[in-house]
């Protein structure tokens, strides 16, 4: 669907939608759900969450969306990696480059659906699983290498995750722009993957007043790389890398409410830069503009490479179901409608 869909001229992003279920918590506290997904495409959204007649919530504005698909609440892991990063995971192979991003409010299911847990493993794990095998059916001779890189951008700061320590320096070389120092795990298996990640996770910031907690403005980007060598037309033997970036965004929240003021503005305010400057490079993708303003974050700078051109760009856009976040949910739907 993805190379459909490119092939149609610009940057087309798939963006897809994925409502968790109501926190237990939730249910007690009276909660109800202000949100239906209805043919695993059409969101609606609904303050009453009575049997509706849903064509009449179609007119009106802002309350009725389409995406690519839209995963209900009871949604397995396993298929959420499927219907979006699968076909990202089989270009890396072919050595094209990809980038799969968790978007929305704090609380909506981001790290779940990217990292997920021990007994349900998430977008991250399942697309290094899904590598590991696609290799072996390929080759059997160690052909390809598999390094993986996890690190965080927080407060316009990198941060190596699997190996936390002072800031990282992003510098320019033939290649693109590199993290300085940054750790290239050599991965033989999927075994030791999610130990690592979990692992990676801990080390993301925290915010003083909720040290267990990890910070709403905490980015994690988890870099695939995969290098192999293929014969060429005429015989010689060369050097191909792919390279997958899966990204656990900062809670959107904050940045929705300025969106629409600038960059500069928004520097004293303390306002998530990278969140911002992401959106300006997806709308300028989305509208084929020739200049796509990379610059401007650590995050964009570091995606520079697996966002746009012939990359292959998915959006997962998070929402809770509960009418308490009705708002942030109408701003995420919003957000994920522009970048189609
Ligand atoms: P975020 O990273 O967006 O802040 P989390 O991924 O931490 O949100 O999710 C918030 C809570 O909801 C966590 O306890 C998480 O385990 C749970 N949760 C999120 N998505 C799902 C899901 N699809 N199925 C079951 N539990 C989920
Ligand atoms: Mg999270």
């Amino acid at each position: 669907a993805i190379l459909e869909k490119q092939s149609t001229g610009g940057s087309r992003i798939l963006v897809f939608v994925r409502l968790r279920p109501m926190a237990k918590r939730e249910k007690e506290g009276g909660s109800r759900s202000c949100v239906r997904i209805v043919n695993r495409r059409e969101v609606y959204l609904t303050e009453f969450a009575t049997e509706n007649d849903y064509l009449r919530l179609k007119r009106l504005r802002g309350r009725h969306f389409t995406f690519d698909a839209s995963f209900p609440d009871l949604t397995t892991q396993q298929e959420v990696y499927s219907t979006t990063t699968a076909e990202l995971v089989e270009a890396v192979l072919q050595g094209r480059n990809g980038s799969v991003f968790c978007y929305g409010a704090t609380g909506a299911g981001k790290t779940y659906t990217m990292l997920g847990t021990v007994e349900n493993p998430g977008v991250m794990v399942l697309a290094i699983k899904d590598l590991f095998n696609k290799i072996r059916q390929r080759s059997c001779d160690g052909n390809h290498e598999v390094h993986l890189s996890y690190l965080e951008v927080y407060n316009e700061t990198v941060r190596d995750l699997l190996s936390p320590g002072r800031p990282l320096v992003l510098r320019e070389d033939k290649q693109g722009i590199v993290a300085h120092g940054l750790t290239q795990y050599r991965a033989y298996s999927t075994d030791e993957v999610m130990d690592l990640l979990l692992q990676g996770n801990q080390n993301r910031t925290t915010e003083p007043t909720r040290v267990n907690e990890t910070s709403s403005r905490s980015h994690a980007i988890l870099q695939v790389v995969v290098e192999y060598r293929v014969k060429d037309a005429s015989n010689n033997v060369v050097n191909r890398v792919g390279k997958l970036s899966l990204i656990d965004l900062a809670g959107s929240e904050r940045a929705l409410a300025t969106d629409q003021r600038t960059l500069r503005s928004l520097e004293g305010a303390n306002i998530n830069r990278s969140l911002l400057a992401l959106s300006s490079c997806i709308n300028a993708l989305v509208e084929g503009k020739k200049h796509v303003p990379y610059r401007n974050s650590k995050l964009t700078q570091l995606l520079k490479d697996s966002l746009g051109g012939a990359c292959n760009t998915v959006m997962i856009a998070n929402i809770s179901p509960s009418n308490l976040s009705f708002g942030e949910t109408q701003n995420t739907l919003h957000w994920a409608d522009r970048a189609k």
